[in-house]
């Protein structure tokens, strides 16, 4: 058969900032999904949309085609509302462990699709295949039965689910494009609207500690993705979040589910239990649970530990199992004694990443007793000699690589003076701020 574009119009296209057509978007997508567009042709059309930009139309082409290059999931034989959690990644981020069971004890379904961490950001699912068991690869048929039976359901996005995506993904990766606004927005957005959710919540991390570090394009990023999911029909929201400090006292694969497990059973750190309690409150009431149970109440009545509990059991996990601890522990203590006035969440990221929390090719094992534990956050006291960091990591030899990531990770000062901080939301966006 003919092919109705040859790829380097379009390339010559966008390198000379002219709008894609419809036409030349959806073939030019399907195209490269079927092997007809080369990779070198693929990369040098990536770099031209990082340099040149899209135009809202573009994006919004761009995403369907990449939703129609595989599978919709489809929720409707389900009773309840589903709604669904997005985050783009952090240090200590694991909200997404107490998220889904709270979300599903107040009365909507949540089928979350995860991914697993590449650099210093860790993965939902690495994290919680730290538990004995844990199976994060379900058929369609499974996540059904998991939805219906529990209510909520974390699991791997099957090969059939928008597979432009997987390759494009795989070579925006080795040709530094990975950073563009219409590129992120259209690869998160498809995954999610093939996944069928009815809402969507996403929380878009900004700081340090963050993969769009600058709050600004953290904004933008987060008003092209609530434009997307709201063309499509789905109701969507984003919460713009501080990732300047590390989120808790964790990082680290088997740490962060030890954590998660704390905040079920109503303790846990302050800041996570916030910001749980926060999205969940945007979930409920962006599916329109009705007389929804308040999140606060199902962290302390042991009705989201129940629904974890189930959730974890129905993938095969044992929710009972002493969780895997790493052979090898190092203390970094403080120098002087004052008040913690900075910690940044990307040296801890980096560091817990170089301890084996996380990997540094696709595929390779992370170690789940790996990471940090975090002793003083900003604003605390400490004293000279004090713990600040626990190092876990099962390869003694990691720790000095370890240490040397967190140099000036963290400022003492003697005066109390504490540095200025992100607010822990920065921005919020609905549909209905979109211009
Ligand atoms: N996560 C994704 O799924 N895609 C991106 O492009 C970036 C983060």
């Amino acid at each position: 058969m003919a092919e109705a574009f040859a790829a380097v119009e379009i390339i010559a296209a966008k390198r000379d900032r002219h709008e894609l057509s419809d036409a030349q978007i959806d073939w030019v997508v399907d195209a490269y999904t079927r092997g007809v567009v080369a990779d070198e042709q693929m990369s040098a059309l990536l770099m031209a949309i990082l340099l040149n930009g899209m135009k809202a139309r573009e994006i919004s082409r761009w995403t369907d085609a990449m939703i129609n290059s595989g599978e919709r999931m489809s929720w409707s034989a389900l009773k309840v509302p589903t709604v669904d959690k997005h985050s783009t990644g952090g240090v200590g981020d694991k909200i997404t462990l107490p998220l889904a069971p709270l979300v599903a004890a107040c009365g909507a379904a949540v089928p979350q699709l995860s991914g697993r961490g590449l650099g210093h950001t860790g993965g939902t699912l690495d994290k919680l295949e730290a538990i004995p068991g844990w199976r994060a690869s379900l058929s369609n048929a499974e996540m059904l039965n998991v939805l219906q039976d529990v209510g909520a359901v974390i699991c791997a996005a099957g090969a059939g689910l928008a597979p432009a995506d997987k390759k494009l993904y795989a070579l925006r990766d080795v040709t530094a494009t990975v950073e563009a606004i219409p590129l992120i927005a259209s690869s998160i957005m498809s995954k999610k609207i093939a996944e069928g959710t009815s809402a969507l919540i996403l929380d878009v991390k900004t700081g340090s500690g963050a993969f769009m570090s600058d709050p600004k394009r953290a904004e933008e990023l987060a008003r092209t993705m609530v434009s997307l999911g709201t063309r499509a029909g789905v109701k969507t929201r984003a919460l713009v979040t501080a990732m300047d400090v590390p989120l808790g006292l964790t990082a680290g694969n088997a740490l962060e589910v030890r954590e998660s497990v704390e905040v079920l059973s109503g303790g846990g750190p302050a800041d996570v239990v916030e910001l749980t309690i926060l999205l969940a409150r945007e979930m409920l009431d962006a599916a329109g649970v009705k007389g929804a149970k308040d999140p606060a109440h199902a962290l302390q009545d042991g009705s989201a530990m129940d629904k974890w509990r189930a959730m974890i059991s129905a993938q095969g996990g044992n929710p009972d199992a002493p969780l895997p601890v790493a052979r090898e522990r190092e203390i970094v203590k403080a120098e002087k004694s004052g008040t913690i006035s900075s910690m940044d969440a990307l040296k801890v990221g980096v560091s817990a990443w170089r301890l084996g929390a996380g990997r540094e090719r696709q595929g390779e094992k992370v170690q789940a007793g790996a990471g940090i534990e975090i002793h003083g956050k900003p604003g605390e006291k400490i004293e000279a000699g004090a713990p600040l960091f626990t190092l876990h990591t099962d390869e003694a030899e990691r720790f000095t690589r370890a240490k040397e990531a967190l140099q000036g990770a963290v400022h003492i000062s003697e005066s109390g003076e504490v540095s200025p901080r992100l607010p822990l939301v920065v921005a919020r966006i609905d549909s209905h701020d979109l211009t």
